[in-house]
Order: structure tokens, then C-alpha cells, then sequence
């Protein structure tokens, strides 16, 4: 393959994003990932409101309400929080433009990938083998092709191939702690009594810090899963599936399975959360992004929107780059401090309130009590997803 201007590896939010919006600047973008699409990914699949906006502000807005028509996309309006005593609060998000959604990522993906394509953005299906790098800087990656392996030389490499990327690994000198970390599993519950447009959330004490949740997709369908910081985890000596078995058979949720109700897709995946102030995003040639770059919120588990968000400033500074002619580490490094403005306020606001609600867990049930069931706490906590 001749030399492009940009390679994308991984066909994720971040990744389609970032093609997306390159191309629209009418830069030449080769995106990469190891599968076809539609494909399924280990998620919640709650989109929140600000990454469907993104997506209207980049003319995606007909497909949206197009896969909403074919109930793809599910909106929630509000959400429930239960407390490790039981204490519980309902709250209605604060009003915005558009809805957050809970949308299978087999749709969600399928959807920005193809949003990626008709922007001018060419996809092709490639297992990403690493960097090729000379001289300390990114010149392409090796992949496989259709079981040939090739180089594919570019200016500039975007890394979006998720938590385990290859990228990452052959880029970043460190490892990611596991007090950053957590583990997670998600099934689709069939014939499940959901609470309609609600998203519900559950912190008890074998869990915490992390939580459980069920998140609708359709009138009696729903995401559920759970997850915890992973260096916790390991001390519990636990295995995911009797966790979820333990959440299923709780008080509150086993009278809500009707005849019948199934488990699908009960799968397992890792998380790296953005909580540690300097990880290293910018290299000679190459940016790391979304989950490759840990972006994931260390409260909630959400990654969608900051990777999004990741993958918009890593579309800016790549433009500005080319036409600066300059795709060195200390030009590309504006990716890394635009990132630290907009995304690590909040980050580092989570990361604290994770280790509170760690510490003292006692704390979740006398604020739900105090607040006698106002959604004050309960937004603070919508507010970090
Ligand atoms: C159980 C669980 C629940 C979650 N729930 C939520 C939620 O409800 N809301 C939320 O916002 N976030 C949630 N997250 C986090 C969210 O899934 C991620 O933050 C998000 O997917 C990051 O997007 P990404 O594009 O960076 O990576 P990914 O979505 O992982 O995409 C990476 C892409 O790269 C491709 N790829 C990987 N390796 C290679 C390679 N070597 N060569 C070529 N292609 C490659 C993959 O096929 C994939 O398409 C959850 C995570 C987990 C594990």
C-alpha cells in the first residue's frame, strides 16, 4: 500500500471520530480494525448526551433518528440510585438537547463507522501488528491483510485500538496501575421488567467501589453488568458470574424476571480509568486515544464520550500538525495538555469521589437518607458519567 496521509487503528467511538472529523477537513484517512461491522463490544451501552450532540454537530443527526425509528437507540430520560442500606432516590436528568441513549454498541458503532465512510474516510479490516518506528518516530503499522502481513507507511499514526491496545503497548514505557483499573461483565437480560426511559444503579457493599446496573434498551430488555476497581477485586477472591448471580437473586431485582427471561452475551472485560494526572499520550508520529489512551471515567466506568471528546482534540492537533509540517512529540504534546483542560477536572472529582465512596460507603446512605429522595447526590453522581 502506498504512503497515507493518516492511519487510524481501531474503529471504536475514538477511532471512527477522529477519521471522521479528519476527513471532513478533507485529509486522507486510512481506518483500520481487526473486524467487520457490524460487531458487538463489552458495554453498558449508555451513550450520554454529550457524545449524541457531538455526533448531531457532525451530521450524523438523521441516522440517529433513523436507528431511534428502528429502536436501536433507546433514550433515557432519568435515573435510580440505590443505596448499600437501601435507601433510593429517582432523578430526572437536567434538560439538554438531545437525550442520552442506550444504544447496543453493535448499532452505535456500526452507525459512527459508517458516518466515518460517507464522510470520505476509507475502512479497511486489518489485524494491527504495532508501530513501524525509525529513527524514535511513527512512520505506519505492520498489519495483516487478508493473512499477509504489510507495512503501511503514514505521517502520522491515531492509536484508538482500545484498552488492549497493541499500539499502546509497544508505545507507553509504564504499566497501567491496577488501583486505575477495574473488571467488568455485561449480559442482556431478556424478560426483564425494566423501569421505562430509566437508567438504575446500584452500590452495595460487596461491590463497592464500583457498582451495578441496568440500563433498558427496549420495553423489556436491558443491559445489565457490573464492575469493580480491579486491585479490590483480587482481594475479594471473586468471580464475576456469581456476582451477577448474587445481583440477580437480590430482593429487588428477582421478582422483575418474568417466566421465561434469558441471559445473553454474559462476556468480561478489562478498564483503564484516566484517574492518574500524567500518562504519556504523545509520542514521534503517533497519539493514543479513547480507551489506548485511558480516558475511562474512574467513577462511573463511561468512556464513550471522552473518548469521543480525545478523539475530537486529537483531530484538531493532527490537523494543525500537517499543516505546521511538524509531527514531532513536542508539537503533538497540545494534544496531551488540551486534553489534562477539558477532561481532568472532572476526572480527578471522580477518581475522589470513587475513593470516598470506598473508604466510607456508609456515607452513600446518609446522603440518599438526608436528601429524602431529592436527586442532589444522585446528579452529582449522573454528572461524573
Ligand atoms: C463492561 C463495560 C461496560 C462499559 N459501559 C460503558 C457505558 O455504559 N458507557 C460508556 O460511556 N462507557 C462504557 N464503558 C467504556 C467503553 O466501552 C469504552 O470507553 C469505549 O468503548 C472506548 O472506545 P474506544 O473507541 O477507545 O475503544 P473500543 O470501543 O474498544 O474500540 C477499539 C477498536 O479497535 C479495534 N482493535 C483492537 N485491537 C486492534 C488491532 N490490533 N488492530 C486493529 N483493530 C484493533 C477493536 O476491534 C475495536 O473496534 C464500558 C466498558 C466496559 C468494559
Amino acid at each position: 500500500m502506498e504512503e497515507r496521509e493518516i492511519i487510524v487503528v481501531g474503529a471504536g467511538p475514538a477511532g471512527s471520530t477522529a477519521a471522521m472529523v479528519l476527513a471532513r477537513e478533507g485529509r486522507d484517512v486510512l481506518l483500520l480494525d481487526r473486524q467487520q461491522f457490524p460487531r458487538d463490544k463489552i458495554c453498558g451501552d449508555a451513550v450520554p448526551a454529550g457524545a449524541i450532540e457531538l455526533l448531531y454537530n457532525y451530521g450524523a443527526g438523521d441516522k440517529i433518528e433513523a436507528a431511534i425509528e428502528r429502536g436501536e437507540f433507546y433514550p433515557v430520560k432519568k435515573m435510580y440510585l440505590a443505596s448499600p442500606r437501601g435507601y433510593d432516590v429517582h432523578a430526572e436528568f437536567a434538560e439538554t438537547d438531545h437525550s442520552s441513549m442506550i444504544t447496543p454498541r453493535i448499532y452505535f458503532d456500526a452507525l459512527l463507522k459508517e458516518h466515518a465512510v460517507e464522510s470520505g474516510v476509507e475502512f479497511c479490516q486489518a489485524q494491527v501488528m504495532g508501530p513501524i518506528i525509525e529513527n524514535d518516530r511513527t512512520v505506519g503499522v505492520k498489519a495483516r491483510f487478508n493473512g499477509s502481513t504489510e507495512e503501511v507507511r503514514s505521517k502520522v499514526v491515531i492509536a484508538a485500538d482500545g484498552v488492549s491496545s497493541v499500539m499502546a503497548r509497544a508505545l507507553r514505557d509504564d504499566k497501567h496501575p491496577l488501583e486505575h483499573s477495574a473488571v467488568a461483565v455485561r449480559a442482556y437480560i431478556h424478560g426483564l421488567e425494566i423501569m421505562p426511559h430509566e437508567v438504575e444503579f446500584y452500590l452495595y457493599n460487596s461491590i463497592l467501589p464500583g457498582y451495578a446496573w441496568i440500563f433498558p434498551t427496549k420495553t423489556d430488555e436491558a443491559n445489565v453488568g457490573l464492575g469493580m476497581r480491579t486491585d479490590k477485586f483480587k482481594e475479594t477472591n471473586s468471580d464475576l458470574n456469581d456476582m451477577m448471580d448474587e445481583f440477580l437473586g437480590l430482593p429487588s431485582i428477582k421478582p422483575r424476571l418474568k417466566p421465561g427471561w434469558k441471559m445473553t452475551g454474559l462476556k468480561r472485560w478489562p478498564l483503564k480509568f484516566g484517574s492518574i494526572k500524567k500518562i504519556k499520550r504523545a509520542y514521534n508520529g503517533a497519539l493514543l486515544i479513547g480507551d489506548a489512551g485511558a480516558f475511562i471515567n474512574p467513577l462511573t466506568g463511561g468512556g464513550i464520550h471522552n473518548s469521543m471528546i480525545s478523539a475530537r482534540i486529537a483531530a484538531d492537533v493532527t490537523q494543525r500538525a500537517l499543516e505546521a509540517g511538524d509531527l514531532s512529540e513536542a508539537f503533538l504534546e497540545q494534544f496531551e495538555s488540551r486534553c489534562d483542560d477539558e477532561l481532568w477536572p472532572n476526572m480527578k472529582k471522580a477518581y475522589l469521589m470513587q475513593r470516598w465512596l470506598m473508604n466510607l460507603p456508609i456515607t452513600v446512605d446518609v446522603l440518599l437518607k438526608l436528601s429524602g429522595g431529592k436527586s442532589g447526590f444522585a446528579n452529582m453522581f449522573l454528572s461524573k458519567l
